[in-house]
């Protein structure tokens, strides 16, 4: 295990929350190591016909509470510490929502900007063959993560569909509309993101329209997040990507910037200009004197070499693990709230597990339901972590963990240890 690795810092996390807990050490023991960890090679076949062979994984770290669930990313910076950190995060994750599933993440070394689609679309079949022994509809159901989309999932649902003779439609979620995929998901983790934040600036006697947000990300979670919260009244003064930070005092034109993404290369704000904007960088962002931060890109973003410059009054974790232990506890202390990821940006997966349940009935809601849905599991899960942190007297993360946790564990009681 790598000493600072993200899986530290997740093991961290559960021992925090643990020694508030009241449960028998060996489930924790056992929820300390994730069930399976599965490494694979996948030889690709270039453009230029040459061979290049990327390293994937996919781990499961607990299907006590039902079949293991979780994303898909592609990105250099994948390893396999950061892979197991993300699937025990998954398993909290279901269980703060109680959606019955367990935890998985799977994820690809590799730098798609440098690859072509043909490329990625051979990588993404090889990776699903690969870890196709361990994965199934009852099984353990990927989803889209870091720089996957609907278009990933439907090749992965087609290579199992063909490998197997039958289409298999809850192999995956986050597919396409004509899939079998649910209206809703593509918006859903950032919907999340901003009930979460309605929910918390409830709490604290504020309105939508007295709140300054930046962004840090402008992917599938951060540009939804911002948009939804600027239609709610808030104003969004930041947010950025890849080609930098995009800053306005005034508000950010949202839905302009993320009609330009769609039309650009790579689909980055990189040249977006409509009077107004400065550019800052991304340390500049997240060091915004604004009433909410959402980090919506990858971990570890607030740490304490910047979080005693961190201005803004509340973090709503759009990403997975943007917040190190060390960090959140400085914040906490400076009376500021932590709206965990496994709350925060849980929205995803509670309409990845709406779309399971619709592909295994092959009977589809309208987008209405969906939302609905969505919306009184988040409210109510929020207010559970609320109340709990009220009454324990713990920040939100810890709240968040110990319902997840204690719930996790339970299973793991009433099933027992096998044989
Ligand atoms: N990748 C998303 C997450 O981190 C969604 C997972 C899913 O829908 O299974 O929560």
């Amino acid at each position: 295990m790598a000493k600072n690795g993200v899986f530290a810092m997740a093991l961290q996390q559960l021992d925090s929350a643990a020694k508030r807990l009241k449960v028998d050490e060996s489930w924790l023991t056992v929820l300390r190591h994730p069930e399976r960890e599965l490494t694979v090679s996948c030889p690709v076949e270039m453009d230029d016909g040459s061979i290049h062979v990327f390293t994937g994984h996919r781990v499961q770290h607990s299907s006590a509470r039902g079949p293991c669930k979780g994303g898909i990313r592609f990105h250099p910076s994948v390893t396999l510490d950061e892979v197991k950190a993300l699937s025990m995060w998954m398993t909290w994750k279901c269980a703060v929502v109680k959606i019955p599933y367990g935890g998985a993440k799977g994820g690809i070394q590799v730098d798609v900007t440098k690859l072509s689609t043909p490329e990625i679309r051979r990588l993404t079949r090889r990776y699903t063959a690969a870890i196709m022994p361990i994965i199934g509809p009852r099984r353990d159901i990927p989803a889209p993560d870091v720089n996957t989309n609907s278009e990933t999932m439907g090749w992965i649902m087609d290579t199992v569909s063909m490998l197997q003779g039958s289409t298999v439609l809850d192999i995956v979620t986050g597919k396409a509309i004509d899939l079998g995929g649910s209206l809703g998901r593509r918006e859903a983790t950032g919907r999340g993101v901003m009930f979460n934040t309605l929910e918390l600036l409830k709490r604290l006697d504020k309105t939508a329209l007295e709140t300054t947000v930046a962004v840090q990300g402008f992917g599938n979670v951060g540009s939804v997040s911002a948009d939804l919260l600027q239609k709610q009244g808030c104003k969004i003064v930041a947010v950025s990507d890849l080609s930098g930070a995009y800053y306005n005092p005034d508000g950010l034109p949202i839905s302009e910037m993320i009609d330009y993404c769609l039309k650009s290369p790579n689909h980055y704000l990189q040249g977006f200009d409509s009077g107004g904007i400065s550019r800052i960088s991304n340390k500049e962002l997240l060091e915004l004197d604004v009433d909410v931060l959402v980090p919506a890109a990858l971990e570890k973003q607030i740490t304490e070499d910047n979080v005693e410059n961190i201005r803004a009054r509340a973090i709503v974790e759009g990403a997975n693990g943007p917040t190190t232990p060390d960090a959140e506890k400085i914040l906490v202390g400076k009376g500021k709230y932590v709206v965990p990821d496994i709350l925060a940006n849980s929205g995803g997966v509670v309409v990845s597990y709406f779309e399971w349940v619709q592909s295994i009935q092959a009977f589809f809601w309208d987008e209405d339901a969906v939302n609905r849905n969505l919306e009184r599991v988040m409210i109510e899960s929020f207010a559970d972590v609320w109340n709990l942190a009220q009454k324990k007297k713990v920040d939100l993360r810890n709240a968040a963990m110990m319902i997840a946790v204690d719930r996790v564990a339970n299973a793991l009681a009433e099933r027992g240890i096998f044989p």
